[in-house]
């Protein structure tokens, strides 16, 4: 209900009398201001509990976040022993077991290729110090590249909400309203996505050798000498759906970061730390990054975490040249979101858990192809480890999507979680110009089994003919 009318401020000075409305009970500023979302109450392995008692499947882990599921009694418990020690310690002067054992972690899991850690809440803030820190990088070597202030993203991408990530994305629906302010030093490239960018009787190989001309090109327009770093998804994410690149594709754009002295950074925050089968995305591409954001599966969701890594060459430059990298959080490498990742990233290891991702990936793949790929309305199933993306359009043979208004991911989305299927799925559209494709994504915890793939399968199956039969 909405409160009485305010007739006084809160130095009872009288102000004129207004009409209070509060579209909705919570005093949370939700998404949708006209209806709350639901309340988890209980969250359990794969499964949330909701006020009301419904018991929802959590197939995407949000949004690919929870990768061990909910409810570890070995992270809770992991938690506590870092409260015990410190909540809290600033990061100027102090440092905690939770961040130094977490960092030792993956630096080591890169097998030697990256040399320091820098961790920090979100896969927004990660984005920003990746690109500071790249910056930082051509100011520090000698003789120092000062001139170089320029990134190259690329289309159909997104890395982060915050204004210079916002500024890296492609996603022109999350970018639109804020366009004025966003940096003018970010120029793009057409994303990698075989489904929907090569052209006729063009061979991998062609679009490969196409996208690596286009980016050669980005380069000699802006100025080769100008450009800091070229950055890209290896899978990309909410933008598209789960799309990974064809074999090839990284190193030729590497080789061309190479040629122009650009670093490459890979913004592994939604794909990475065992999601697609590896701990790093790019260990698929015969190729390493000079600096890699990771996000969500690092903490599986116990607690608000993500983190740069950086290469030798980088922190060899800041070694050599200031020896501090200008930029600094509160909360940085905080000790308890620190000891919660690293005692998720103990149980990925110790109950080998990537490797079940590559198992139950390849189920989850084949499933799904063989429940809905035949269907008139899905047009692509792609992606790697348990990280599926279902691209939805109007004609199969076209490719043609359906508009935005008809809202179909969405429409899916809402109908999977109704009490009737009760599970998550992950909606998202389209970005390109021009085009607004619709897809779902699917990315249950790694140690999801053989029976709840069977279920997530079947499940997405009923929804899409159910939905697709009611607007046909
Ligand atoms: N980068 C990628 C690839 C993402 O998918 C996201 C979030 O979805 C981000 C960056 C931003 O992460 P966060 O929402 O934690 O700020």
């Amino acid at each position: 209900m909405a409160p009485s009318a305010i007739t006084t401020d809160h130095n009872d000075i009288p102000v004129a009398k207004v009409d209070v409305h509060i579209p909705t009970g919570s005093a949370i500023l939700h998404r949708d201001l006209h209806q709350d979302p639901s309340k988890v109450v209980r969250a359990s392995g794969n499964y949330l509990t909701l006020s009301n008692g419904q018991v929802v499947l959590d197939a995407t882990g949000g949004a690919a976040v929870s990768c061990i599921g909910h409810g570890s009694q070995r992270v809770k418990n992991a938690i506590a022993a870092q409260l015990d020690e410190t909540a809290y310690c600033h990061s100027l002067f102090f440092t905690s077991s939770g961040a130094e054992g977490l960092a030792r972690v993956l630096v080591d899991s890169t097998h030697g290729e990256m040399a320091k850690a820098f961790i920090v809440s979100s896969g927004s803030e990660a984005m920003e110090a990746a690109m500071k820190l790249a910056r930082q990088y051509y100011l520090e070597i000698s003789p120092a590249q000062p001139q170089r202030t320029r990134f190259i993203a690329r289309n159909e991408s997104y890395h982060g909400t915050t204004l210079g990530a916002l500024s890296m994305s492609g996603h022109r629906a999350r970018r639109a309203k804020f366009e004025p302010m966003l940096l003018d030093n970010v120029s793009r490239v057409s994303a990698c996505n075989t489904y929907r960018g090569m052209r006729g009787s063009e061979t991998v190989e062609d679009y490969v050798a196409r996208l690596s001309q286009e980016l050669d090109d980005e380069f000699q327009r802006v100025g080769p000498d100008t450009v800091c770093a070229f950055v890209a998804e290896p899978v990309v994410g909410a933008a598209l759906g789960c799309v990974p690149s064809p074999p090839g594709y990284f190193k030729a754009m590497k080789a061309i970061c190479k040629k122009y002295g650009a670093l490459l950074i890979m913004d592994e925050v939604m794909c990475g730390m065992g999601r697609c089968g590896t701990f790093h995305a790019w260990e698929h591409e015969g190729m390493v990054p000079d600096i890699q954001t990771i996000g969500k599966g690092l903490g599986g969701g116990y607690a608000p975490i993500a983190a740069i890594l950086m290469n030798h060459r980088v922190l060899d430059g800041l070694d050599k040249g200031s020896g501090s990298f200008v930029h600094g959080q509160t909360y940085q490498g905080h000790p308890v979101s620190c000891a919660a990742a690293l005692e998720v990233q103990k149980i990925i290891r110790e109950e080998s858990l990537v490797e079940n991702v590559r198992v139950m990936g390849d189920y989850l793949s084949s499933s799904l192809k063989a429940r809905i790929g035949n269907h008139p309305n899905v047009g692509d199933i792609r992606g790697r480890g348990l990280f599926w993306g279902i691209e939805f359009v109007k004609c199969k043979a076209s490719r043609e999507p359906f508009p935005a208004a008809a809202k179909i991911a969405n429409t899916i989305s809402t109908r999977a979680i109704d009490p009737k299927y009760s599970m998550t799925t992950y909606p998202g559209t389209g970005t390109a110009d021009g085009y607004v494709g619709d897809h779902v994504l699917l990315a249950p915890a790694y140690n999801v089994t053989h029976d709840i793939i069977d279920k997530i399968v079947d499940t997405m199956g009923a929804v899409i003919e159910e939905v697709f039969q009611e607007i046909s």
